[in-house]
């Protein structure tokens, strides 16, 4: 197709981002494996049968995103507050306004939500939702157990000085976004321009101001703030 892997792409919210690799979404039907991204199951090693191309996925995925994060009324769907619409809805709302979507069953949904390697969507009891990057109000209802002891945000050094004196509160997101380790928050702050710094997180300290985190995705965390007696400097950044 001529597009190159990795080329940088522009990220919504103005920061450029490397693409994930272009992977077909297969499944293992012969050794029954599941679903799985890329060309050939982990397990058995098997080519397994196409699911969704990389274009397909790709477009799914797109479009998923921006409809349960940022403009489900556009679907015309309804949304509740916990972030939530109902499965069979979007499948059919999908196809109707998109004809490149009329493949779309709820076997292809299931397929995309289970394989994503953010783990950045719930599909339960016929009820789909995004977990994390919301620029809708919602009241997520995440776990708050099993959240580790230490979390990771990546800032400027300008920013670093103004959010340790007044804690962290959500930009252009409705919920403070954190990371799970110190690399992960430096992938995620990677449009940093300068050198990032990065601020830990006291999860337990904040719990005891009644600020709790909650877990939203495999490295990604959500609250609605951070108080500055939670954070401070990691002594490794300048
Ligand atoms: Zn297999």
């Amino acid at each position: 197709m001529g597009h190159s892997r990795n080329r940088l792409i522009t990220h919504p919210r103005g920061a450029a981002m490397r693409r994930t690799p272009d992977e077909p979404l297969k499944a293992c039907i012969k050794h029954q494996h599941g679903y799985f991204r890329g060309e050939k199951c982990q397990y058995c090693s098997e080519e397994g049968e196409l699911v969704m191309s990389p274009r397909h996925l790709d477009q799914f995925g797109r479009v998923m995103a921006g409809v349960l994060r940022h403009f489900p009324d556009r679907f015309e769907l309804e949304m509740d507050q916990q972030g939530w619409v109902a499965a069979g809805e979007f499948i059919e709302s999908l196809k109707h306004q998109r004809r490149h979507f009329s493949y779309l069953t709820m076997d292809h949904l299931k397929a995309a939500v289970e394989t994503d390697p953010k783990g950045r969507y719930q599909l339960v009891d016929g009820r789909l939702r995004a977990t994390y990057a919301h620029s809708i109000e919602l009241e997520l209802d995440l776990p708050t157990d099993d959240v580790p002891e230490h979390l990771y945000f990546a800032c400027s050094q300008e920013d670093s000085n103004e959010y340790l004196e007044q804690g962290l509160y959500p930009l252009d997101r409705q919920m403070v976004h954190l990371s799970g380790t110190r690399l992960n928050a430096l992938e995620a702050g990677r449009h940093i321009i300068g050198k990032p710094v990065v601020l830990l997180v006291d999860v337990r300290a904040a719990e005891k101001a009644e600020k709790p985190i909650m877990k939203a995705g495999t490295t990604v965390y959500v609250t609605y703030e951070v108080p500055a007696s939670c954070l401070r400097k990691l002594p490794d950044s300048a």
